[in-house]
């Protein structure tokens, strides 16, 4: 049965552990629970949003004047090399699925917190791989005209780019369930690729309060900017993406702190909350990083985490 809770504090449902709370909060397992939720925003007239593992998200300090609806439907199935999951399951939770059934493909994800919906809304992706690679169909509720559309998206139609997809344009589609099409391979290498790549994020990471990269990689055109990042790292760019956190390295902004909000010590890229950090105090560090790669190299950095209540 459905339960909408009421003033519920968002600081515990996100990874950076910061924001205010949501007017009303419900979360939903099945298919009639989300259309309750949601005739209930309907109803009150208010706006919803929705939230899974809270891994790639900011918070406002006032939170959420509506509904915020938890996406928590978690069922699972493997066919033969395909593997039917709820958007609620965690990304992890998929790994080890494909894992224990033989199943390779998605070894590249081992380590990403979050869930499923999240990982093909924002198309994660990691160490070559991403989501967009083994998703064969998602099942959606489009509620754009305030009424239950349910339906298939084929990986065409999902438009997966650079950690983008037709989810982030479409903001009444809400991902339901997914089918992931995978490999047959044999478990000792699936577990080798696997453990290889957590032992690499725990080195680079860091294993505090954050959302992960905060912004994208750019794609840089500057030819002085590609030699200089080639000389530096000793490899070559292929597709003109510079990694945000070189050019945030380059200007010295590690460890740069504006009150509770910290440019993380072991990846630029990471703003972390050293405690008690406000979202106004992230967005303000944000907007100085942004500002000094832009007045430094004159390229314009943008967010890979998704706002709430701003
Ligand atoms: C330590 C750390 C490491 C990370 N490493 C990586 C990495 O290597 N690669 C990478 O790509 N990301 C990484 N991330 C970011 C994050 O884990 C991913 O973006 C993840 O896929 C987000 O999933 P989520 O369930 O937490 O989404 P949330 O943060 O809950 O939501 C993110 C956005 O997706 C939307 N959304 C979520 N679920 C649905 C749904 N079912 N239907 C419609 N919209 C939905 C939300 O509305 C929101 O706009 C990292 C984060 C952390 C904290």
């Amino acid at each position: 049965m459905l339960t909408i809770k009421e003033n519920i504090p968002l600081s515990d449902f996100t990874t950076l552990r910061l924001g205010g709370p949501a007017r009303f909060f419900a979360e939903i397992e099945n298919k009639n629970d989300l259309e309750k939720a949601l005739q209930f925003a309907k109803g009150e007239k208010m706006n919803w949003f929705i939230l899974s593992g809270g891994s790639n998200l900011l918070v406002s300090d006032q939170g959420f004047d509506g509904l915020v609806i938890k996406i928590n439907n978690r069922e699972t199935a493997v066919r033969g090399t395909k593997i039917i999951v709820g958007a609620g399951l965690l990304l992890s939770e998929v790994v080890l699925l494909a894992k224990e059934n033989n199943l390779s493909g998605l070894e590249w994800a081992a380590g990403i917190p979050g869930t499923v919906g999240g990982a093909i809304f924002g198309n994660a992706g990691a160490y070559g791989g991403s989501i967009s690679d083994s998703v064969e169909k998602v099942e959606i509720l489009d509620f754009s005209k305030e009424k239950f559309f349910w339906k298939n998206c084929s990986l065409n139609d999902c438009q997966f780019a650079y950690r983008a997809s037709v989810f982030k344009q479409k903001k009444k589609w809400i991902i339901f369930s997914a089918v992931f099409s995978l490999t047959s391979g044999r478990i000792e290498e699936i577990n080798g690729k696997m453990k290889k790549i957590i032992q690499e994020r725990f080195k680079k990471l860091p294993q505090k309060l954050s959302a992960g990269s905060f912004f994208k990689n750019p794609t840089v055109e500057n030819p002085e900017i590609l030699a200089e990042f080639e000389k530096d790292q000793g490899m070559k760019i292929r597709d003109g993406k510079i990694p945000a956190g070189w050019l945030i390295d380059q200007l010295d902004l590690r460890g740069k702190k504006i009150g509770g909000a910290m440019v993380s010590n072991e990846h630029a890229n990471f703003i972390i909350n050293t405690g008690g950090a406000k979202a106004e105090e992230v967005i303000i560090l944000a907007s100085l990083i942004k500002q000094k790669v832009r007045n430094h190299f004159g390229v314009q950095l943008e967010e890979e985490v998704q706002f709430l209540g701003f």
